[in-house]
Protein backbone atom coordinates (compact mmCIF):
# COMPACT_ATOMS: atom_id res chain seq x y z
CA UNK A 1 0.00 0.00 0.00
CA UNK A 2 1.23 3.47 -0.85
CA UNK A 3 1.13 6.31 1.61
CA UNK A 4 -0.72 9.65 0.32
CA UNK A 5 1.67 12.31 0.88
CA UNK A 6 0.06 16.04 1.78
CA UNK A 7 2.05 18.77 0.00
CA UNK A 8 2.05 21.54 3.25
CA UNK A 9 2.17 24.62 1.63
CA UNK A 10 1.25 24.05 -1.47
CA UNK A 11 -0.69 25.66 -3.18
CA UNK A 12 -2.94 23.66 -6.13
CA UNK A 13 -0.66 24.25 -9.44
CA UNK A 14 2.40 22.77 -6.87
CA UNK A 15 0.43 20.08 -5.42
CA UNK A 16 -0.28 18.17 -9.00
CA UNK A 17 -3.94 18.95 -9.33
CA UNK A 18 -3.89 20.57 -12.43
CA UNK A 19 -7.71 19.16 -13.25
CA UNK A 20 -8.92 21.08 -9.83
CA UNK A 21 -6.93 24.41 -10.73
CA UNK A 22 -8.28 24.25 -14.65
CA UNK A 23 -11.58 24.55 -13.32
CA UNK A 24 -10.92 26.97 -11.51
CA UNK A 25 -9.68 29.02 -14.18
CA UNK A 26 -12.32 28.70 -16.00
CA UNK A 27 -14.41 29.85 -13.19
CA UNK A 28 -12.81 32.91 -12.43
CA UNK A 29 -12.90 33.53 -16.12
CA UNK A 30 -16.62 33.79 -15.81
CA UNK A 31 -16.33 36.73 -13.33
CA UNK A 32 -16.73 40.11 -13.96
CA UNK A 33 -14.00 42.53 -13.92
CA UNK A 34 -16.16 43.86 -10.84
CA UNK A 35 -15.98 41.10 -9.26
CA UNK A 36 -12.61 40.06 -9.40
CA UNK A 37 -9.41 40.86 -8.03
CA UNK A 38 -6.87 42.90 -9.79
CA UNK A 39 -3.83 40.29 -10.98
CA UNK A 40 -1.33 42.27 -8.57
CA UNK A 41 -4.04 41.67 -5.96
CA UNK A 42 -4.77 38.44 -6.29
CA UNK A 43 -0.66 36.97 -7.26
CA UNK A 44 -0.01 38.96 -3.12
CA UNK A 45 -2.75 37.33 -1.63
CA UNK A 46 -1.36 33.76 -2.87
CA UNK A 47 2.31 34.75 -1.95
CA UNK A 48 0.78 35.12 1.62
CA UNK A 49 -1.32 31.77 1.31
CA UNK A 50 1.96 29.77 0.24
CA UNK A 51 3.77 30.51 3.61
CA UNK A 52 0.94 30.10 5.57
CA UNK A 53 0.64 27.26 8.04
CA UNK A 54 -3.02 26.21 7.20
CA UNK A 55 -2.13 25.80 3.76
CA UNK A 56 -1.96 21.80 2.84
CA UNK A 57 -2.04 20.07 -0.80
CA UNK A 58 -3.81 23.49 -2.05
CA UNK A 59 -6.61 23.94 0.50
CA UNK A 60 -7.07 26.04 3.09
CA UNK A 61 -7.10 24.15 6.48
CA UNK A 62 -9.07 27.55 8.09
CA UNK A 63 -12.12 27.57 5.46
CA UNK A 64 -11.30 24.69 3.53
CA UNK A 65 -11.45 26.81 0.31
CA UNK A 66 -8.93 26.75 -2.53
CA UNK A 67 -7.24 29.92 -2.06
CA UNK A 68 -6.45 29.97 -5.76
CA UNK A 69 -10.19 30.73 -6.06
CA UNK A 70 -11.09 32.77 -2.99
CA UNK A 71 -8.00 35.09 -3.45
CA UNK A 72 -9.44 36.09 -7.27
CA UNK A 73 -13.22 37.38 -5.71
CA UNK A 74 -12.10 41.46 -4.90
CA UNK A 75 -14.58 41.13 -1.94
CA UNK A 76 -13.27 38.30 0.08
CA UNK A 77 -10.57 38.01 2.67
CA UNK A 78 -8.48 35.72 4.35
CA UNK A 79 -10.45 33.85 7.69
CA UNK A 80 -7.71 34.42 9.08
CA UNK A 81 -6.75 37.85 8.73
CA UNK A 82 -4.25 37.29 6.53
CA UNK A 83 -5.17 39.35 3.60
S1 LIG B 1 -6.68 32.04 3.09
FE1 LIG B 1 -5.59 32.80 4.92
S2 LIG B 1 -5.65 31.11 6.40
FE2 LIG B 1 -6.13 30.27 4.38
S3 LIG B 1 -4.17 29.57 3.53
FE3 LIG B 1 -4.49 31.67 2.80
S4 LIG B 1 -3.44 32.97 4.30
FE4 LIG B 1 -3.74 30.96 5.24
Amino acid sequence: MTEERVCRRCLLFESGRGDVLEDIRIRIEKLSEKERAKSEIYEERLGICAGCEFLADGTCLKCGCYPEFRAAFAKNRCPNCKW
